[in-house]
């Protein structure tokens, strides 16, 4: 059949909605049972494009690059560019305008560079479906997906096409991003009324969507911009701007700022004009070298890049922002609430031992490879394994957890694989090791109906008919909740009154090994019993026995543990597993202390739940609505709260933490939807990377504006000083363009690239309230101020005594200005620690790299004749040379003993 038959291929769509899910299935040419073969599918993929939606309209390049003068600074210099010219003076006005363009070239390609990488993370989170291909399941990218395709839909997952339902369980989507109704719809999978509206088109399952609850399968009628959601052009507008609270409150500072220097360059206007008697020009010029001086124009552009090298650092450390004030946040987190299976353990799960109601069974073998056998006993003697035929209730349990269960075990080049979660894949293992195979079960047992498993009530059923008729129903779940249901207990001999003391008293045991563990449970049924309720697993089954499994703590897990201890950050454990298992794996993980348990949290109110979320590490036997009463309970007592999750049910708790961390592997998308990171390994390690990087960009924005604060302060002083004395001006408006240009596209943008100090991690949290610049920067970006005025005032007036050329003194107070804070850069590295060392002076390959440039362009700037003649400087003798050295090793050095004295009487505490 040639693809372009099928319907779809842009051509009129039929209403979908309204056709039988055979007729639907008959136009895409489609089977539902074993879906479509590669090669079909490779040729619709070419018919019809991949399924993907055109990239979001970005703001067109020439209005990025207008939006840089876009900025009050930028008028004020547009206006002194035009006076200038209008007063014939053309070199002044031709520099003005070129340092202008210059600068906004700069901004555009940092802003561009810091927005591509972002977008580049982003993408990093591609939409993965699973389809029917071949007869096979198997998990494909969203994007090739194709009509005709045979998609599973599961609570939680983002709907990846358009899609006719063809049998659904209870399935309910939220159709918010394309109805705005934010209750979840019903589906059904019946026709209705051509002329449906969206939301009352049952049958259909939109892309985009996300599940809400249940499960369906469903054929894909149309893919990428065919879809309802691609038709919908304006939600595809939204590109999130490069912005956070604290940028947000810089920038904020940044404009009150402006205007108050701006006020302070009218003033001086004022008394240059009329006190000093300077000429209106003059003045004139003098008032926008203030203001060109004083705002700090290049610390946006700073911020962003430095915010933007953070998030990469991230990402290239398995932790994904998708929200960017989650870099903030994480930088001030005090505790992690993060789940066990699987983000502190290695989620490589094996079953251990099998026991029954008379016997007991060690299993051999590692991993998802099937070699292994059942022993009697514990003992480790390998050889004389029991054949799993002579045991008739081993034989039943494996036949049991091989019937439910959802995995598949496969073996592909040459490897063992698994489709689905570990725990069913460890038991799926374990079934084949006893020589069984869930095809040929459920040939002989089809399944008829299923409860899915839920972490809510920790079970999982399904009922089967063999041909003659006899049902089965076989429950397997958390041993108290499958023991609950039990009235009796199987044995070689048949069955007797389930004895619940013994087999708790066998689940603590196992449990107090680490093991998970999972009891499974079976009732036979009748023929005419076709679909599992609730009613059927309460009561009245037969236990066959109980499986542990081993799931040992990752090892970076356990260091990383012992290092958010360090940094003052609470870790807290939650899980869903047994109270014991959790404390023992707890205790190898370090993480200690009484486990507290669901059943105790639901009988506390809030205030007890305050009480005992502080001193409690260990939550068990969880569901995930605990979850979100234990970050408010945390939010309560002041906690900066990073919650893990990845079911459906987890998104209130991930919404509700400061950073809710979605798992990369085994969340689903509704659980990414809700959470401002994702983690692309599902390792707790990564989570306190993350964090640790977090406090690195905060350090980096802080030390940003503590180097580039002084800087202007620095320039501005200059002027208002030789101003107020009526001197001339050490540097003119131009070469003070010039200086700023240079230094913030070197020195500054080097700090956004420090890696974190060393004693990052052993500090406490940051107090998010506290604002970015306290008490002891605003000091410190005043004294260094005063040090720059008097170099370079200083230096300009002894040149002036000396009698030389204006353009030499000037030359000499913009080199003795920029060898300053060159310098300062090496200060600056470290707010606190001393950076008179060889990490301090030589450790910084972005600051040295700066360094090296800045030199060239300075050069270049005061030995170059075309840039002498356009900026009125001259070359330097070796003296004045020297003097200007001397000068940088005393500022340094005098910063340096500021901040001994610092670390000696105010600081004394780190952090
Ligand atoms: P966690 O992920 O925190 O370990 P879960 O909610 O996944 O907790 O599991 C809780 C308990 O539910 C497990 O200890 C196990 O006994 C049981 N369980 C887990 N997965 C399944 C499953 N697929 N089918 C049946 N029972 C399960
Ligand atoms: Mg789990």
């Amino acid at each position: 059949m040639a693809a372009q038959d099928v319907e779809g291929a842009g051509r009129e769509q039929p209403a979908w909605h309204a056709l039988t899910a055979q007729e639907a299935l008959q136009r895409l040419q489609a089977d539902p049972g074993s879906g479509l073969g590669e090669g079909e599918a490779a040729e619709r993929l070419e018919a019809h494009g991949p399924n993907r939606l055109p990239p979001p309209q970005r703001e067109s390049a020439l209005k990025r690059f207008l939006k840089q003068f876009h900025n009050l600074l930028i008028y004020i210099l547009l206006i002194a560019g035009v006076v200038t010219a209008l007063l014939g003076k053309w070199l002044d006005s031709a520099v003005i305008f070129g340092v202008v363009l210059v600068n906004a070239a700069i901004g555009y390609l940092q802003e561009g560079k810091a927005e591509e990488s972002l977008d580049a993370i982003r993408n990093m989170l591609s939409l993965r479906a699973l389809v029917l291909r071949g007869g096979e399941r198997m998990t494909v990218d969203a994007e090739a997906l194709v009509p005709g395709d045979i998609v599973l839909l599961d609570a939680g997952d983002r709907v990846p096409a358009d899609v006719r339902i063809l049998e659904q369980r209870n399935l309910r989507i939220d159709e918010a991003v394309l109805t705005g109704e934010s209750v979840p719809v019903e589906k059904a999978d019946e026709p209705v009324a051509a002329d449906a509206e969206l939301g009352d088109r049952r049958p259909m399952a939109f892309s985009g969507t996300l599940v809400a609850s249940g499960s369906g399968r469903g054929v894909v009628v149309a893919t990428g911009e065919a879809t309802e959601i691609g038709k919908i052009s304006t939600l595809l507008a939204g590109v999130e701007s490069i912005t956070t609270p604290l940028l947000r409150q810089i920038g904020q500072f940044g404009r009150w700022l402006s205007g108050a220097i701006l006020l302070l360059a009218a003033a001086t206007f004022g008394v240059g004009y009329y006190v000093q008697g300077y000429t209106a020009i003059e003045t004139f010029l003098a008032a926008v070298a203030l203001a060109v001086a004083a705002i700090p124009q290049g610390l946006p552009a700073i911020m962003t890049v430095t915010l933007a090298v953070g998030v990469q650092r991230m990402a290239r450390r398995n932790a994904i922002i998708r929200r960017l004030p989650a870099v903030e946040a994480l930088g001030s987190v005090s505790t992690i609430c993060s789940d066990k299976t699987g983000t502190l353990t290695r989620n490589e799960m094996t079953v251990r031992s099998v026991i029954t109601a008379e016997e007991r069974y060690r299993v051999s073998g590692v991993g998802y490879v099937p070699d292994g056998a059942f022993y009697r006993g514990d003992s480790d003697d390998d050889s004389h394994p029991v054949p799993v035929a002579e045991e008739p209730v081993l034989a039943q349990l494996l036949r049991g957890v091989a019937l439910c269960n959802e995995a598949r075990l496969y073996h592909r080049e040459d490897r063992w694989r698994l489709q689905g979660g570990p725990t069913e894949g460890a038991l799926m293992v374990a079934a084949v090791k006893g020589g069984f195979s869930r095809e040929a079960l459920e040939r002989a047992q089809p399944r008829t109906d299923v409860i899915p498993f839920e972490s809510s009530y920790k079970f999982m059923a399904t009922l089967h008919h063999d041909h003659e008729g006899n049902g089965l129903i076989v429950l397997k779940g958390a041993p108290e909740q499958v023991l609950e249901a039990c009235a009796r207990e199987r044995t070689a001999d048949g069955d007797r009154p389930v004895e619940r003391e013994r087999w708790h008293e066998v689940f603590e045991a196992l449990a107090s090994e680490g093991r998970r563990l999972l009891a499974v449970a079976v009732k036979e049924t009748g023929a005419d019993h076709r679909e599992l309720h609730f009613d059927d697993v309460r009561e009245g089954m037969t236990l066959l026995g109980v499986a542990g499994m081993m799931d040992p703590p990752r090892d970076e897990a356990i260091d990383a543990v012992a290092g958010c201890h360090r940094a003052g950050i609470g870790v807290k454990m939650i899980t869903g597993d047994h109270a014991v298992t959790a404390g023992a794996i707890g205790e190898q993980l370090g993480i200690r202390g009484d486990p507290l348990v669901g059943r105790d949290i639901e009988a506390m109110d809030d205030a007890e739940l305050g009480e005992r979320c502080l001193s409690t590490d260990v939550f068990a036997r969880t569901t995930p609505s605990h979850k979100l009463r234990l970050v408010e309970a945390l939010q309560a007592h002041g906690q900066i709260v990073a919650m893990t999750g990845d079911g459906v049910n987890d998104a209130p708790a991930l919404k509700r933490a400061d950073v809710g961390i979605a798992m990369g592997q085994k969340g689903t998308e509704a659980a990414k939807e809700a959470s401002e990171m994702v983690l692309a390994d599902d390792n707790f390690a990564s989570i306190a990377y993350a964090v640790e990087e977090g406090r690195t960009v905060y350090d980096n924005l802080r030390k940003a504006i503590l180097f580039l604060l002084p800087t202007n302060g620095g320039e501005a002083f200059t002027i208002v000083g030789a101003i107020s004395l009526g001197l001339a001006l050490p540097i003119t408006p131009v070469q003070i363009l010039w200086v700023n240009m240079v230094t913030a596209v070197t020195l500054g943008l080097a700090l956004a690239f420090e890696p974190a100090e060393p004693g990052i991690m052993a500090r406490r949290p940051r107090d998010p309230e506290q604002p970015i610049l306290s008490g002891v920067l605003l000091w410190r970006v005043l004294f260094v101020s005063v040090l720059l005025v008097l170099g370079t005032f200083g230096h300009f007036a002894y040149m002036e005594a000396q009698g030389v050329s204006e353009e030499l003194a000037r030359s000499v107070a913009i080199n003795t200005l920029v060898v300053g804070e060159l310098v300062y850069l090496f200060n600056a590295r470290y707010i606190r620690e001393s950076s008179l060392t060889v990490q301090g002076l030589l450790g910084s390959r972005a600051a040295l790299l700066a360094v090296a440039v800045l030199v060239l362009l300075q050069g270049a700037f005061t030995y170059a004749p075309p840039l002498q003649a356009l900026f009125g400087v001259a070359g330097l003798s070796p003296e004045q040379w020297g003097r200007v050295a001397a000068f940088g090793a005393a500022l340094f050095l005098l910063v340096e003993l500021e901040k001994a004295l610092l670390r000696r009487w105010v600081l004394p505490a780190r952090g």
